[in-house]
């Protein structure tokens, strides 16, 4: 269990085995009912589990939004409210979102606004749901952009049950894992060393997942803690996301993950530390990762210029210039501003290096 401080309460995240069947025991307060929010892949897979722990000392209800990215929507954000409101859900209620990352934000926004702000808690069911279920931040999407409406509000607890992660596809493996290996490299070498030689086609077992996943969110709780509203090194975590944020603009969600584009995102910004700071860094080791864990190295044709355009339309992009997190040395990032013609230069060296 680690807990995580926030500037008006704490909170802790507690990683295991067979949580899901004990998740009454992680409920600390009186509520007077439990409304559930989950998707159509995880409803079918873990929902009784987490209703057969809660329904004998409860008033449960649940509502199950479409599977997918496309749920994070002020539509589907309305139906929830409409349901809360329908079930009798009251300013004494609980929230629970089961589900990964999609199912984390939405109900977290629901949460921070059904009747001005209520409880919630999450069961995180993706490994990338690691990042997103620690830091409060919550959001819905707007057809102009990835969560532009939201809020911040931390859960009451965050409960692991790393059990349901052996039946998430490989894929979000990836994009799970990308965050994690992120966490590494902004945090030290020997947590890089430890994830470097995962191979994640063969089966993880229960022991290392909890490992990595305890790393990551430790590292990921350590920054928000010292910097709840992204002033400064919150930042950090955006490593890899610049780039990695318009790969997935470009290329179109769906076509790449979230984490495969970060995993991309790092080794441009490795190559573009090395250049600002005259340093070598292991970004042989991180490609050889990519590559073995089959990452989509082999970007389509891309446009140099429409891809610094959207690294500028990134929310965190200052007066234009493109801000990007470098790193020193692996665990030491930095914030630098890359000028338009530095960026063209080492983004077409590194696309032309990729293939
Ligand atoms: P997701 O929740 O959409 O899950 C990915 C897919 O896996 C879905 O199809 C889902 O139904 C399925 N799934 C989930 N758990 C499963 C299980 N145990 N077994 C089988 N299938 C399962 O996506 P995600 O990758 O978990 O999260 C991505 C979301 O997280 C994005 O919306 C992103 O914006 C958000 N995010 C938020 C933060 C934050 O700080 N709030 C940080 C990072 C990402
Ligand atoms: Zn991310």
């Amino acid at each position: 269990t680690i807990t995580v401080q926030t500037s008006t309460n704490q909170y802790d995240v507690s990683i295991g085995k067979k949580l899901r069947f004990e998740t009454a025991n992680f409920i600390k307060k009186d509520y007077s009912s439990i409304f559930i929010i989950t998707d159509s892949n995880v409803e079918s897979l873990y929902l009784q589990d987490v209703l057969s722990s809660l329904k004998p000392n409860y008033t449960v209800n649940y509502t199950i939004v479409p599977a997918g990215e496309s749920s994070k929507s002020i539509r589907v954000y309305f139906d929830i409210m409409t349901q809360a409101i329908q079930y009798g859900l009251d300013r004494h209620g609980l929230i629970i979102a089961l589900g990964g990352g999609m199912v984390g934000d939405l109900s977290g926004f629901v949460s921070s606004t059904f009747m001005r702000g209520i409880d919630y808690i999450q069961i995180p069911t993706t490994i990338l749901a690691h990042d997103s279920s620690v830091g409060g931040k919550v959001a819905i999407n707007h057809p102009e952009g990835k969560n532009l409406i939201g809020s911040f509000h931390p859960p009451q607890a965050v409960i692991y049950d790393v059990e349901t992660l052996h039946t998430i596809p490989l894929t979000e493996i990836r994009s799970g894992y990308a965050e994690i290996a992120k966490h590494s490299l902004i945090h030290t070498e020997p947590f890089w060393d430890q994830i470097k030689v995962v191979n994640l086609k063969t089966l993880l077992s229960d022991e290392d997942l909890m490992v990595h996943l305890l790393k990551g969110i430790e590292v990921k709780a350590a920054i928000v803690e010292k910097d709840e509203r992204e002033s400064n090194i919150r930042q950090h975590l955006n490593f890899g996301h610049t780039l990695g944020h318009a790969l997935e603009a470009e290329l179109g969600y769906g076509e790449i993950t979230h984490g495969e584009g970060v995993g991309i995102g790092m080794l441009f910004a490795m190559r573009v530390s090395e250049f600002y700071y005259d340093i070598k860094l292991p970004y042989t080791e991180l490609f050889t990762w990519l590559k073995k864990n089959d990452f989509p190295l082999d970007l389509p044709q891309l446009q140099i210029g429409k891809l610094i355009n959207r690294m500028k339309k990134d929310k965190k992009a200052r007066n234009k210039t493109v801000q990007m997190v470098l790193l020193k040395s692996v665990g030491q990032p930095a914030i630098e501003l890359v000028d338009d013609n530095n960026l063209a230069m080492l983004l077409e060296k590194f696309l032309r290096e990729l293939v």
